[in-house]
């Protein structure tokens, strides 16, 4: 239900008439009939768990993003733990990345007995800056592994050349980023490792699920054992030969995606084109029709990147931040914040004895941040509503006319 009443300028955390009276997500899925007839039709078949729609997803994924070798695993977190298994992350080691990310990027090295080290942002693109990056790097560095903010890919031709150069591997956070582009490769088919989500939030969805691509077939071979308990085969493989015995060579744990997912997931990734697409017209809108609000500094874009626009998020400057967000929750425009810098996390504090000022443009970039609603089934009523609201709020706190 939208509601307007041109007359009442009255902000809603004020006690006026909200410019909507159902929240509108900052982000949520789209499934059709036949995504449901996809994962009905599994439900029927004899294989529930991993049959041929795991092999069948994982193939469409990887030529979709131009990459040799696809793994899926039950979700983006499970993939990241693939990624950082497969590059051999162990005790001792330690991965630069982002501290402007979710945890579970970080979590996931700790997970292997590594040290995730941080390194502070560019600020245009809020993503791990390449020379900040290369200075945290010491002897016992193993991976670098940048998270493409919001979309829009990291310097990945800076890290490439790092990578190169120090002997690194190169894992890429590309949970934001499916779909996206960097100079005149896809998102996938560069980093040595790139780990996708499936996250009802993300480009496609599974529910919860996740991939890795690489182009090295000995790191997807570890990741099938990883994410099998570090078993060479799997029953259906053993059913089909005839043979009961197994071996146990790795160490691992049951992060299989189903069929049943794998089915949505090629049903999904088959409407992938259009839900970037539609992304890309709320960004081109948004970036038209707020463009002239001085106390907004838009996203920005790199020459040669075109971004997968899984959030949108625009900096606020000279109103609290706070004081934003809560006048447009009101309005019923679902903002958000990503992301609580990861090392200011309890956890990471006192283990690591961080406590704050260490990575200041994340940090002040943490102070600013409000994500827009941006999902691929918004209307544009919705984006009218969304851009109501921020000129409302803004003409209110500024006084100006807006
Ligand atoms: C969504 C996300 C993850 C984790 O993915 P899940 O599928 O929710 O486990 C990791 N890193 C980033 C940057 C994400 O956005």
């Amino acid at each position: 239900m939208i509601v307007r009443r041109e007359e009442d300028t009255r902000l809603a955390v004020e006690g006026g008439t909200p410019v909507r009276e159902k929240l509108l997500p900052y982000g949520r899925q789209t499934i059709d009939e036949d995504d449901v007839a996809a994962v009905v039709e599994v439900l029927r078949s004899d294989w529930l768990t991993t049959g041929p729609k795991v092999g069948e997803f994982e193939e469409a994924f990887a030529q979709r993003v131009g990459a040799p070798h696809a793994v899926a695993f039950s979700s983006g977190t499970a993939a990241l733990h693939g990624a950082i298994f497969a590059a051999d992350v162990g005790p001792g080691d330690e991965v630069v990345t982002s501290p402007l990310t979710f945890c579970s990027t970080a979590n996931t090295v700790l997970f292997q007995g590594g040290t995730p080290v941080f390194a502070d942002i560019s600020q245009d693109t809020m993503c791990l800056e390449p020379r900040l990056a290369e200075r945290a790097l010491t002897r016992h560095s193993r991976a670098l592994l940048p998270v493409d903010y919001a979309g829009h890919a990291a310097d990945l031709g800076a890290f490439r050349e790092l990578a190169d150069r120090r002997g690194l591997i190169l894992i890429e956070d590309a949970c934001h980023s499916l779909g996206a582009s960097f100079e005149d490769g896809p998102v996938g088919s560069i980093a040595d490792l790139t780990v996708f989500s499936f996250h009802p939030v993300k480009h496609i969805t599974t529910g919860e699920g996740g991939m890795v691509t690489t182009g090295d077939p000995e790191l997807a071979r570890r990741m099938r054992m990883f994410r099998s308990h570090g078993i060479d085969s799997d029953p259906r493989q053993r059913q089909r030969t005839g043979r009961w015995h197994y071996e146990m060579t790795e160490l691992g744990l049951n992060y299989r995606l189903p069929d049943l997912m794998c089915a949505l997931g090629l049903s999904q990734l088959r409407k992938l084109g259009a839900n970037i697409a539609r992304r890309r017209e709320i960004a081109a809108a948004y970036g038209e029709r707020l463009a002239d609000i001085p106390e907004l500094r838009l996203p920005g874009v790199r020459p040669g990147v075109d971004p997968a626009w899984h959030l949108y998020a625009v900096r606020v400057d000279g109103i609290e931040r706070e004081t934003v967000f809560r006048a447009l929750r009101a309005e019923g425009i679902g903002v958000n914040v990503h992301y609580v810098p990861v090392h200011l996390h309890p956890y990471y504090r006192r283990r690591f004895g961080y406590a704050g000022g260490e990575f200041p443009v994340a940090e002040a970039a943490y102070g600013s941040l409000i994500s827009l609603p941006m999902f691929h089934g918004m209307t544009d009523d919705d984006v009218d509503d969304v851009v109501q609201a921020v000129r409302k709020v803004v003409k209110r706190y500024t006084g100006r006319a807006a």
